[in-house]
């Protein structure tokens, strides 16, 4: 195990574990602080899903520490601390004292900060962070409910976040390459800073600023500058070149799709498929609870099921719909119960034998992988830009693609069946 990671929410985990197997390293994703190490064997990195963005700092930090020290214990040489790219956070933290908190349980004075992901036109000139065109603080970020984003200077943003110094490696140094960045971490840290915002517009930033982390114990990120550390282990013989670092299990057994999401491109990939292949909706006014609508789901997929052939579930709807039902049930009540439904549907279908199943919904994702007892995920090949084909390790083999919301093209379903063929 070389490099060991600690990711601040479940798709942030599984972005930045896609993004370490495409730079060829074999990885797992770990939901929460694994309980031992049969999962993670194999692993060049392993990345463990916390979810502690919006927590209390102190609990953040707790659970944080507990993640790096079973990362030590697994022998991991390089550790990685991953929030999102936009930076999300408030002034209270959570990137900066979790940072802190790092540095001090590793013994080491200094790391970067760098969110910049320029596929997604993430990047950072001068130490703000644009978001395409605009300053993080002019993008939608600037009213998102529990991390409003609203000074663009990540100097500042960070600074507010820890009594410690905080400096700046400009682009201009950044484009001269790994030496230049390198001779300025040195020079930064021995002025008493402990955290240097890096600047990066491209890809080729990205692999530069990677190569000048080499030494650092930490570094501290969105998902993008895992691009660059790979290269690292592989120039100190520590990582073969790997054609295989995407390969999951064989898995034999029905496939199944589970929608619990309403965004843009969850409904459009829902209506492509609909078109010509079997759909069944889930109605959380058909009266009930979570197993009845689990039970009635089930009978209506029994013909499909016992054919093999692959279905949809779905209680995607549009934005009028969903209110109507969140007037009738209150909003998180009608979340609960959905959500439910889809976990005991999710049992079901496993107990049927289903081997191959894709969901849509960031929260409904979550709700079936606890309901499946899954621990961890090794990462497979990408269907679409974030969501990659992963196995279930532990009890039960099985495919899963794991999707956000707004995440995929419109015939998103149908390509990631043919690809776990
Ligand atoms: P996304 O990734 O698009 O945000 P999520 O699964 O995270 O998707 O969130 C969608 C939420 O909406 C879930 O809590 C789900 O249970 C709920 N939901 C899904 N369908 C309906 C519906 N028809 N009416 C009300 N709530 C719904």
């Amino acid at each position: 195990m070389l490099l060991g990671c600690i990711a601040d929410d479940f798709t942030g985990a599984t972005d930045l574990a896609n993004m370490l197997v495409r730079a060829g390293m074999r990885t797992v994703q770990t939901i929460g602080v694994p309980r031992d190490a049969t999962a993670t064997k194999n692993a060049d990195a392993i990345v463990i899903a916390l979810k502690t963005r919006t927590l209390p700092a102190g609990d953040a930090i707790a659970q944080s520490l507990a993640a790096l020290a079973w990362l030590r214990s697994a022998g991991a040489r390089q550790f990685y601390f991953k929030y999102c790219s936009t930076f999300d956070s408030t002034d209270a933290g959570n990137i900066g004292p979790v940072a802190d908190a790092l540095l001090d349980a590793l013994g080491t004075p200094f790391t970067i900060a760098c969110p910049a992901f320029p596929a997604n036109r993430r990047t950072i000139y001068l130490g703000h962070l644009f978001v395409g065109d605009v300053l993080l603080s002019e993008s939608s970020m600037r009213d998102h409910p529990l991390t409003p984003m609203r000074d663009a200077s990540l100097v500042r943003t960070l600074g507010r976040q820890t009594r410690r110094k905080v400096g700046l490696v400009p682009w201009t140094v950044v484009r001269n390459g790994r030496k230049a960045i390198g001779a300025c971490f040195d020079a930064l840290a021995a002025a008493g800073v402990s955290h240097a915002v890096v600047d990066a517009l491209e890809d080729a930033d990205l692999m530069e600023i990677g190569a000048a982390c080499a030494a650092l114990p930490l570094v501290t990120a969105g998902s993008g500058i895992a691009l660059g550390l790979p290269q690292n282990f592989r120039a100190a013989g520590l990582l073969p070149e790997r054609a295989d670092a995407a390969l999951l299990p064989e898995v034999r057994g029905p496939a199944a799709i589970l929608a619990g999401s309403c965004s843009a491109a969850t409904r459009a990939q829902v209506a492509r498929w609909a078109e010509s292949r079997p759909a069944v909706a889930l109605d959380p006014l058909a009266g009930g609870d979570a197993a009845a609508l689990a039970a009635k789901a089930l009978a209506a997929v029994e013909a499909e099921l016992s054919a093999g052939r692959p279905f949809l579930v779905y209680s995607t709807a549009d934005s009028a719909t969903v209110a109507a039902v969140q007037q009738r049930l209150g909003r998180d009540q009608a979340a609960a119960l959905v959500e439910s439904a889809f976990a005991l549907l999710a049992q079901r279908l496993v107990e049927r034998g289903v081997r191959r199943l894709v969901v849509a919904g960031g929260e409904t994702a979550g709700a079936v992988v606890q309901a499946l007892g899954i621990e961890a995920l090794a990462i497979g090949r990408e269907i679409d830009p974030g969501v990659p084909w992963t196995g279930a390790l532990g009890r039960q083999t099985m495919l899963l693609a794991l999707k956000s919301g707004n995440f995929g093209g419109v015939d998103f379903f149908s390509r990631a069946l043919e690809m776990a063929q």
